[in-house]
Protein backbone atom coordinates (compact mmCIF):
# COMPACT_ATOMS: atom_id res chain seq x y z
CA UNK A 1 0.00 0.00 0.00
CA UNK A 2 1.26 3.37 -1.04
CA UNK A 3 -0.34 6.19 0.76
CA UNK A 4 -1.78 9.26 -1.24
CA UNK A 5 0.32 12.26 -0.91
CA UNK A 6 -1.73 15.43 0.73
CA UNK A 7 -0.38 18.31 -1.28
CA UNK A 8 -0.05 21.10 1.11
CA UNK A 9 1.10 23.63 -1.24
CA UNK A 10 -1.35 23.21 -3.75
CA UNK A 11 -4.06 22.98 -0.74
CA UNK A 12 -2.57 26.58 0.02
CA UNK A 13 -2.82 27.80 -3.44
CA UNK A 14 -6.12 27.35 -3.60
CA UNK A 15 -6.62 28.46 -0.50
CA UNK A 16 -4.65 31.96 -0.98
CA UNK A 17 -7.15 32.41 -4.00
CA UNK A 18 -9.96 32.31 -2.52
CA UNK A 19 -8.79 34.59 0.31
CA UNK A 20 -7.79 37.38 -2.72
CA UNK A 21 -11.07 36.55 -4.22
CA UNK A 22 -12.79 37.23 -0.47
CA UNK A 23 -10.42 40.25 -0.13
CA UNK A 24 -11.79 41.77 -3.65
CA UNK A 25 -15.98 41.23 -2.71
CA UNK A 26 -15.10 43.02 0.45
CA UNK A 27 -13.28 46.28 -1.22
CA UNK A 28 -15.86 46.47 -4.19
CA UNK A 29 -18.94 45.90 -1.99
CA UNK A 30 -17.52 47.97 1.38
CA UNK A 31 -14.57 49.11 0.23
CA UNK A 32 -12.90 47.32 3.37
CA UNK A 33 -8.89 46.18 2.49
CA UNK A 34 -7.97 43.94 5.32
CA UNK A 35 -4.78 44.51 7.30
CA UNK A 36 -2.12 42.91 8.73
CA UNK A 37 0.15 44.01 10.95
CA UNK A 38 3.36 41.39 11.47
CA UNK A 39 5.80 42.75 14.46
CA UNK A 40 9.62 41.20 14.48
CA UNK A 41 11.67 41.54 17.28
CA UNK A 42 15.44 41.19 16.68
CA UNK A 43 17.06 39.28 13.54
CA UNK A 44 16.64 35.26 13.67
CA UNK A 45 17.09 34.47 10.58
CA UNK A 46 14.30 31.61 10.26
CA UNK A 47 11.79 34.85 11.71
CA UNK A 48 13.23 36.96 9.00
CA UNK A 49 12.02 34.64 6.24
CA UNK A 50 8.64 34.19 7.77
CA UNK A 51 7.87 37.91 8.44
CA UNK A 52 9.28 38.41 4.42
CA UNK A 53 7.04 35.69 2.87
CA UNK A 54 3.90 36.73 5.79
CA UNK A 55 4.79 40.15 4.02
CA UNK A 56 4.64 38.73 0.11
CA UNK A 57 1.81 36.38 0.68
CA UNK A 58 -0.34 39.52 2.42
CA UNK A 59 0.31 41.97 -0.70
CA UNK A 60 -0.38 39.18 -3.10
CA UNK A 61 -3.69 38.37 -1.80
CA UNK A 62 -4.87 42.03 -2.32
CA UNK A 63 -4.34 42.79 1.28
CA UNK A 64 -2.42 45.89 3.61
CA UNK A 65 0.36 44.50 5.26
CA UNK A 66 2.42 46.84 7.96
CA UNK A 67 6.09 45.16 9.47
CA UNK A 68 7.29 46.71 12.08
CA UNK A 69 10.77 45.57 12.53
CA UNK A 70 11.99 46.01 16.36
CA UNK A 71 15.70 46.00 17.45
CA UNK A 72 16.26 42.71 20.24
CA UNK A 73 16.89 45.37 22.58
CA UNK A 74 13.50 46.34 22.30
CA UNK A 75 12.09 46.94 26.35
CA UNK A 76 8.34 44.91 26.78
CA UNK A 77 6.80 48.39 27.67
CA UNK A 78 7.98 49.55 24.24
CA UNK A 79 6.51 46.54 22.92
CA UNK A 80 3.42 46.27 24.54
CA UNK A 81 3.44 50.00 23.81
CA UNK A 82 3.60 48.88 20.08
CA UNK A 83 1.00 46.47 19.72
CA UNK A 84 -1.11 48.86 22.15
CA UNK A 85 -1.26 51.24 19.16
CA UNK A 86 -1.81 48.91 16.53
CA UNK A 87 -5.24 47.74 18.31
CA UNK A 88 -6.05 51.26 18.08
CA UNK A 89 -5.42 51.48 14.67
CA UNK A 90 -8.41 50.46 12.85
CA UNK A 91 -6.43 50.16 8.98
CA UNK A 92 -5.15 47.09 10.92
CA UNK A 93 -7.55 44.04 11.40
CA UNK A 94 -4.85 41.56 12.53
CA UNK A 95 -1.95 41.69 14.42
CA UNK A 96 1.12 38.95 14.70
CA UNK A 97 3.76 39.09 16.80
CA UNK A 98 6.51 36.94 15.72
CA UNK A 99 7.82 34.15 18.32
CA UNK A 100 10.17 33.33 19.72
CA UNK A 101 10.75 36.63 21.77
CA UNK A 102 14.03 37.58 23.41
CA UNK A 103 14.48 36.48 26.48
CA UNK A 104 13.52 39.85 28.47
CA UNK A 105 10.01 40.19 27.19
CA UNK A 106 6.84 37.91 28.73
CA UNK A 107 5.51 36.99 25.44
CA UNK A 108 2.63 35.81 27.38
CA UNK A 109 2.21 39.26 28.28
CA UNK A 110 2.84 40.73 24.56
CA UNK A 111 0.16 38.55 23.65
CA UNK A 112 -2.41 39.21 26.28
CA UNK A 113 -2.29 42.46 25.07
CA UNK A 114 -3.29 41.77 21.53
CA UNK A 115 -6.89 42.72 20.75
CA UNK A 116 -8.57 39.37 20.63
CA UNK A 117 -11.00 40.24 17.42
CA UNK A 118 -7.30 41.10 15.99
CA UNK A 119 -5.33 37.95 17.48
CA UNK A 120 -4.89 36.45 14.04
CA UNK A 121 -2.66 33.53 15.32
CA UNK A 122 -5.55 32.88 18.00
CA UNK A 123 -3.10 32.52 21.21
CA UNK A 124 -4.90 34.67 23.36
CA UNK A 125 -6.55 33.13 26.50
CA UNK A 126 -10.01 34.51 25.14
CA UNK A 127 -9.47 32.60 21.99
CA UNK A 128 -8.12 29.27 23.63
CA UNK A 129 -11.17 30.01 25.82
CA UNK A 130 -13.38 30.47 22.85
CA UNK A 131 -12.13 27.21 21.17
CA UNK A 132 -12.38 25.01 24.06
CA UNK A 133 -16.05 26.21 24.74
CA UNK A 134 -17.55 25.82 21.21
CA UNK A 135 -17.73 30.09 20.78
CA UNK A 136 -16.67 32.24 17.36
CA UNK A 137 -13.09 33.16 17.95
CA UNK A 138 -9.77 33.10 15.99
CA UNK A 139 -8.36 29.73 15.87
CA UNK A 140 -4.61 29.01 15.60
CA UNK A 141 -3.65 29.07 11.88
CA UNK A 142 -1.43 25.59 11.77
CA UNK A 143 -4.08 23.14 13.57
CA UNK A 144 -6.98 25.07 11.70
CA UNK A 145 -4.67 24.45 8.45
CA UNK A 146 -4.40 21.01 9.40
CA UNK A 147 -7.97 20.51 10.40
CA UNK A 148 -8.53 21.93 6.70
CA UNK A 149 -6.70 19.15 5.37
CA UNK A 150 -8.15 16.04 7.26
CA UNK A 151 -11.60 17.48 6.25
CA UNK A 152 -10.17 17.63 2.69
CA UNK A 153 -9.34 13.83 2.72
CA UNK A 154 -11.82 12.00 5.56
CA UNK A 155 -14.91 13.77 4.89
CA UNK A 156 -16.72 13.79 8.16
CA UNK A 157 -14.96 12.98 11.00
CA UNK A 158 -17.18 11.89 13.60
CA UNK A 159 -16.03 8.83 15.57
CA UNK A 160 -12.75 8.58 14.23
CA UNK A 161 -10.02 8.04 16.88
CA UNK A 162 -7.34 10.87 16.29
CA UNK A 163 -3.96 10.99 17.97
CA UNK A 164 -2.01 14.25 18.76
CA UNK A 165 1.40 13.89 19.70
CA UNK A 166 2.57 17.06 21.37
CA UNK A 167 0.83 19.16 23.48
CA UNK A 168 1.65 22.13 22.79
CA UNK A 169 -0.56 25.82 23.40
CA UNK A 170 0.33 26.86 19.89
CA UNK A 171 -0.47 23.22 17.92
CA UNK A 172 -0.88 20.11 20.10
CA UNK A 173 -3.90 21.46 22.25
CA UNK A 174 -5.47 23.66 19.91
CA UNK A 175 -5.41 20.84 17.20
CA UNK A 176 -6.72 17.98 19.74
CA UNK A 177 -9.52 20.50 20.79
CA UNK A 178 -10.33 21.09 17.28
CA UNK A 179 -10.76 17.32 16.18
CA UNK A 180 -13.06 16.97 19.43
CA UNK A 181 -15.40 19.88 18.09
CA UNK A 182 -15.43 17.47 15.07
CA UNK A 183 -16.40 14.40 17.35
CA UNK A 184 -13.17 12.48 16.83
CA UNK A 185 -12.10 10.24 20.50
CA UNK A 186 -9.18 12.45 20.73
CA UNK A 187 -5.80 11.55 22.69
CA UNK A 188 -3.26 13.60 23.16
CA UNK A 189 -0.04 12.03 23.89
CA UNK A 190 3.31 14.00 24.69
CA UNK A 191 6.91 13.01 26.14
CA UNK A 192 5.63 11.66 29.47
CA UNK A 193 3.58 8.96 27.29
CA UNK A 194 3.84 5.00 27.90
CA UNK A 195 4.02 2.77 25.20
CA UNK A 196 3.90 5.83 22.27
CA UNK A 197 3.99 3.09 19.26
CA UNK A 198 0.64 1.49 20.92
CA UNK A 199 -1.20 4.67 21.50
CA UNK A 200 -0.19 5.90 17.86
CA UNK A 201 -1.43 2.54 16.42
CA UNK A 202 -4.71 2.77 17.49
CA UNK A 203 -5.66 6.48 14.98
CA UNK A 204 -7.66 6.57 12.76
CA UNK A 205 -5.57 9.94 12.49
CA UNK A 206 -2.22 10.43 13.55
CA UNK A 207 -1.07 14.44 13.78
CA UNK A 208 2.61 14.97 14.68
CA UNK A 209 3.48 17.92 16.58
CA UNK A 210 6.66 17.19 18.66
CA UNK A 211 9.72 19.02 17.00
CA UNK A 212 11.92 15.62 17.11
CA UNK A 213 13.07 14.50 13.28
CA UNK A 214 11.51 11.23 12.66
CA UNK A 215 9.76 10.24 15.85
CA UNK A 216 6.89 8.14 14.72
CA UNK A 217 7.96 5.01 12.93
CA UNK A 218 5.65 3.79 9.96
CA UNK A 219 5.24 0.37 11.80
CA UNK A 220 3.44 2.20 14.61
CA UNK A 221 0.42 3.37 12.55
CA UNK A 222 -2.16 1.57 11.94
CA UNK A 223 -2.93 0.34 7.62
CA UNK A 224 -4.91 3.40 6.37
CA UNK A 225 -4.63 5.87 8.89
CA UNK A 226 -4.18 9.91 7.88
CA UNK A 227 -1.33 11.43 8.94
CA UNK A 228 -0.42 15.26 9.35
CA UNK A 229 3.47 15.55 10.09
CA UNK A 230 3.48 19.34 11.65
CA UNK A 231 7.17 19.04 12.18
CA UNK A 232 9.55 21.08 11.13
CA UNK A 233 13.56 20.07 11.38
CA UNK A 234 16.28 20.39 9.41
CA UNK A 235 19.28 17.48 9.86
CA UNK A 236 22.24 16.79 8.61
CA UNK A 237 22.81 13.88 6.13
CA UNK A 238 25.93 12.15 5.67
CA UNK A 239 27.62 14.18 2.70
CA UNK A 240 27.55 17.28 5.40
CA UNK A 241 24.51 18.76 3.79
CA UNK A 242 21.39 19.74 5.51
CA UNK A 243 17.70 18.44 4.84
CA UNK A 244 14.44 19.51 6.33
CA UNK A 245 12.62 16.53 7.78
CA UNK A 246 9.45 16.09 10.17
CA UNK A 247 8.39 14.10 13.07
CA UNK A 248 7.16 10.84 10.96
CA UNK A 249 9.47 8.69 9.43
CA UNK A 250 7.85 9.38 5.95
CA UNK A 251 9.79 6.60 3.95
CA UNK A 252 7.72 3.84 5.68
CA UNK A 253 4.75 5.80 7.29
CA UNK A 254 4.25 6.05 3.18
CA UNK A 255 3.80 2.38 3.04
CA UNK A 256 1.14 2.27 5.86
CA UNK A 257 -0.99 5.18 5.48
CA UNK A 258 -3.87 6.06 3.57
CA UNK A 259 -2.67 9.30 3.23
CA UNK A 260 -0.05 11.80 4.30
CA UNK A 261 1.35 15.17 4.37
CA UNK A 262 5.07 15.05 3.20
CA UNK A 263 7.80 17.54 4.90
CA UNK A 264 8.26 19.89 3.56
CA UNK A 265 5.12 20.68 1.51
CA UNK A 266 2.43 19.85 3.73
CA UNK A 267 1.81 21.86 6.62
CA UNK A 268 4.06 24.34 6.11
CA UNK A 269 2.63 25.99 3.14
CA UNK A 270 -0.93 26.27 4.63
CA UNK A 271 0.09 28.10 7.48
CA UNK A 272 0.20 31.36 6.41
CA UNK A 273 -2.59 30.63 3.89
CA UNK A 274 -4.71 30.46 6.93
CA UNK A 275 -3.25 33.61 8.48
CA UNK A 276 -4.35 35.06 5.75
CA UNK A 277 -7.67 33.72 5.81
CA UNK A 278 -8.37 34.57 9.62
CA UNK A 279 -7.36 38.38 8.78
CA UNK A 280 -9.79 38.05 6.35
CA UNK A 281 -12.52 37.14 9.04
CA UNK A 282 -10.95 39.30 11.78
CA UNK A 283 -11.51 42.21 9.24
CA UNK A 284 -15.77 40.95 8.50
CA UNK A 285 -16.17 40.30 12.61
CA UNK A 286 -14.82 43.85 12.81
CA UNK A 287 -16.79 45.73 10.77
CA UNK A 288 -20.34 43.85 11.32
CA UNK A 289 -19.93 42.06 7.92
CA UNK A 290 -20.85 38.59 6.38
CA UNK A 291 -17.30 37.06 5.13
CA UNK A 292 -17.89 36.70 1.44
CA UNK A 293 -18.72 33.01 0.83
P1 LIG B 1 6.93 22.33 21.40
O1 LIG B 1 8.38 22.06 21.61
O2 LIG B 1 6.31 23.53 22.01
O3 LIG B 1 6.09 21.05 21.88
C1 LIG B 1 6.51 19.76 21.57
C2 LIG B 1 5.60 18.77 22.24
O4 LIG B 1 6.06 17.47 21.90
C3 LIG B 1 5.59 18.86 23.76
O5 LIG B 1 4.25 18.95 24.18
C4 LIG B 1 6.22 17.56 24.24
O6 LIG B 1 5.54 16.99 25.35
C5 LIG B 1 6.07 16.64 23.06
N1 LIG B 1 7.19 15.71 22.96
C6 LIG B 1 8.51 16.00 23.00
N2 LIG B 1 9.24 14.87 22.91
C7 LIG B 1 8.37 13.85 22.78
C8 LIG B 1 8.50 12.45 22.64
N3 LIG B 1 9.69 11.88 22.59
N4 LIG B 1 7.39 11.72 22.55
C9 LIG B 1 6.16 12.29 22.58
N5 LIG B 1 5.98 13.61 22.72
C10 LIG B 1 7.06 14.38 22.81
O7 LIG B 1 6.74 22.31 19.80
P2 LIG B 1 5.62 22.98 18.85
O8 LIG B 1 5.76 24.44 18.84
O9 LIG B 1 4.28 22.36 19.14
O10 LIG B 1 6.14 22.43 17.44
C11 LIG B 1 6.23 21.05 17.15
C12 LIG B 1 6.85 20.88 15.78
O11 LIG B 1 6.02 21.50 14.81
C13 LIG B 1 8.22 21.52 15.62
O12 LIG B 1 9.00 20.72 14.73
C14 LIG B 1 7.91 22.85 14.95
O13 LIG B 1 8.98 23.34 14.16
C15 LIG B 1 6.75 22.44 14.06
N6 LIG B 1 5.83 23.54 13.73
C16 LIG B 1 5.47 23.66 12.43
C17 LIG B 1 4.58 24.65 12.02
C18 LIG B 1 4.19 24.74 10.60
O14 LIG B 1 3.73 25.76 10.15
N7 LIG B 1 4.32 23.66 9.84
C19 LIG B 1 4.06 25.53 12.98
C20 LIG B 1 4.41 25.36 14.32
C21 LIG B 1 5.30 24.36 14.68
Amino acid sequence: MTATIIDGKAFAAHLKEDVARKVAILKKDHNLTPGLAVVLVGEDPASQVYVRNKNKSTVAAGMKSFEFLMEDTVSEAELIEKVKELNNDPSVHGILVQLPLPKHINEAAVIETISPEKDVDGFHVINSGLLATGGKGMVPCTPLGCLMMLKDVLGNLSGLDAVVVGRSNIVGKPMAQLLLNESCTVTIAHSRTKNLPEVVGRADIVVAAVGVPELVKGDWIKKGATVIDVGINRIEKDDGKTKLVGDVEFASAVNRAGAITPVPGGVGPMTIAVLLQNTVTAACRQNGIDEPA
